[in-house]
């Protein structure tokens, strides 16, 4: 069993850390505002959660905060020790934040997750992992309890990569998927026999078959649930535009993924998408015609 700090008990790190002091690791737990999950203990600060620990995992929003709960953890930190973030930020901060772990002789592992809230309570979360293989090994019992399969991508910042490749296909064929719903509509298909065919023909996705943006047809999905989230439409545009940053770095071509974040930035910020699943792009499209 090991001595786990779990920094940021939000909507993600709350069930996940529940579930490492449900397996009878000793889990201390800081959040600057979330309460404490029950079986966690909660530690009066970051530094607190961390001093000690084998491995600390941090849960945060974005780049920034992890960066600046780095610099507070890191020089607590005991030598050898893990510094675990499952969070979902720039491919840029998980390695500098790595680069600075490893200087003060750490080993660090940056593991995002897919599965969203629901994965975290069930214990079900998909971790893609990047950092070294002995740090990946050491932290892998603590990700098979807080998900069903983890992957190890690579080199620091390897996990973040594949996140954001995978949620900038999600992103851009949601949106096909949407319009294509749209386009049926117009066209006077029944959107039941619209299902039957693509999701057995060559335009089937994981947005066709798994999470149908249409409500009544295939398996239950957020559609079904009036588009209450599910993955909310703020959530993929913040992944959308970490794959933006992250092109633009690497000087990549990225059409789709510039124009899937283009539409659900307007769809958040300007329209009604704040707050509801982004599969809600369907009823966006919808009410609109060609050009606007
Ligand atoms: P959240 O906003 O519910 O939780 C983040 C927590 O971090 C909050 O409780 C906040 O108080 C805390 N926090 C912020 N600054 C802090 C600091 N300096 N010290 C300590 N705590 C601090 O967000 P979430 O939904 O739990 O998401 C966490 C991460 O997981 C994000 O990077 C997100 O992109 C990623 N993610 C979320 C989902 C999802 O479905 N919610 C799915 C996959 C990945």
């Amino acid at each position: 069993m090991m001595k786990i700090g779990f920094i940021g008990l939000g909507n993600m790190g709350a069930p996940m850390a529940h579930n490492l002091a449900k397996a009878g690791h000793e889990v201390a737990g800081f959040d600057l505002a979330a309460p404490t999950p029950e079986g966690v203990t909660k530690a009066a600060s970051a530094e607190a959660a961390a001093t000690g620990a084998d491995v600390v995992i941090t849960m945060l929003p974005n780049g920034a905060i992890l960066r600046a709960v780095a610099a507070e953890i890191v020089p607590v930190m005991k030598k050898g020790a893990v510094f675990l973030d499952c969070s979902t930020v720039d491919v840029e901060s998980a390695r500098a934040v790595a680069s600075q772990a490893e200087a003060a002789g750490l080993m660090a592992v940056d593991a995002p997750v897919s599965g969203g809230i629901t994965g975290a309570a069930a214990g079900t979360l998909t971790f893609m992992a990047g950092g070294p293989d002995t740090a990946f090994e050491i932290v892998r019992p603590l990700l098979d309890v807080m998900g069903q399969k983890s992957v190890h991508c690579g080199a620091a910042g390897a996990g973040q990569a594949a996140k954001i490749c995978n949620n900038m296909i999600l992103g851009a064929t949601m949106v096909a998927t949407c319009e294509a719903f749209a386009l049926a509509d117009k066209l006077g298909l029944d959107r039941t026999k619209m299902f039957d065919v693509v999701s057995t023909s060559s335009g089937y996705s994981w947005s066709m078959n798994a999470y149908c943006p249409a409500p009544g047809v295939g398996p239950k999905s957020p559609a079904d649930n009036g588009y209450r989230p599910g993955f909310a439409a703020e959530l993929m545009l913040k992944d959308l535009r970490l794959s933006q940053e992250a092109a633009a770095a690497v000087d990549a071509d990225t059409p789709m993924g510039a124009r899937a974040t283009e539409l659900y930035a307007s769809f958040v910020e300007e329209e009604d998408g704040r707050g509801r699943d982004f599969s809600a792009m369907l009823p966006r499209f919808e009410k609109r015609s060609r050009g606007r």
